[in-house]
């Protein structure tokens, strides 16, 4: 697994313009059930997440109706990617700020009040990168430790991973792999972990624009709640953004947000 493509700046899959939807703000829904063609998303000016969205929707609503995976699934997919990434890279027990960055953690996973038990781990690697994978793991680099200035930054990139979960991304990445692939149809333990291993990779692709901005969104929220400063959450991007190549064409190509487009909704968060 290259961790560096796992998530924050990865390039991605095209999603085509056509318009940018001004709708309203919704809160988070984390029932599957829930079906909005109508509603969200960002209303901060960035152009790609309107008919998309919509499109998107409706993939969502039918991997949500394929089937469900199950407690035991998600947490041996979680423990073989977990097994992959320890094959990998090292894991810290001692790394910068430790005390906060755990006492960070708490904070962000309480106020989130999700089912998922959630656990942090901390790898060896001069990447500034965080990821995340279903089964409640956490995974944060010691490039990115040294990078944040402040545990507001880093409680709302703890609060967008959780945002992966409970916006159900991880769980539909998941389906949607299984439902294109040969391993359809089977369901035992020991069928899941064989998925975790062979489609590794598959499972570190990273999510999509539209995925991003709705865990920004649910990390702002939940960061904010725990009482962190959001006029801080955007400093991360402010710093990454100086190393980003802008071109149109590399932002046509990158379903992933970039730094400028994530840190304008954060403003439109604050202000609203
Ligand atoms: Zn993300």
């Amino acid at each position: 697994m290259k961790i560096q493509e796992i998530h924050l700046w990865a390039p991605l899959c095209l999603v085509f313009y056509i318009g940018a939807i001004h709708g309203q703000t919704a809160p988070y829904p984390t029932n599957a059930d829930q079906f909005n063609p109508s509603g969200h998303i960002v209303n901060c000016g960035h152009l790609f997440d309107g008919p998309s969205y919509y499109i998107k929707q409706l993939e969502n609503k039918s991997l949500d109706n394929m089937f469900s995976l199950t407690k035991e699934q998600k947490r041996e997919i979680g423990k073989a990617n977990y097994e992959q990434v320890l094959k990998k890279y090292k894991l810290m027990d001692d790394f910068r700020h430790k005390e906060s960055v755990l006492q960070t953690f708490a904070n962000i996973k309480n106020t989130a009040h999700s089912p998922t038990k959630f656990k942090l781990h901390v790898i060896a690697s001069t990447d500034i990168n965080a990821f995340t994978m279903i089964g409640g793991h956490i995974y944060l680099t010691s490039g990115l430790l040294d990078y944040i200035d402040s545990m507001d930054e880093l409680a709302f990139i703890l609060g967008h991973e959780i945002g992966h979960h409970e916006k159900l991304h991880l769980e539909r990445k998941i389906k949607k792999i299984m439902a294109t692939s040969s391993f359809f149809g089977k369901t035992g333990v020991e069928d899941f972990t064989k998925i975790a291993v062979d489609l590794n990779n598959k499972f570190s692709a990273p999510f999509d624009q539209i995925n991003e901005y709705e865990s920004d969104e649910y990390g702002f929220e939940i960061a904010k709640n725990a009482g962190y400063d959001v006029n801080r959450f955007a400093d991360f991007f402010k710093k990454l953004e100086k190393s980003e190549n802008k071109s149109i064409l590399t932002k046509l190509n990158s379903t992933h947000p970039f730094s400028s487009d994530r840190i304008r909704c954060l403003e439109n968060y604050i202000a609203n």
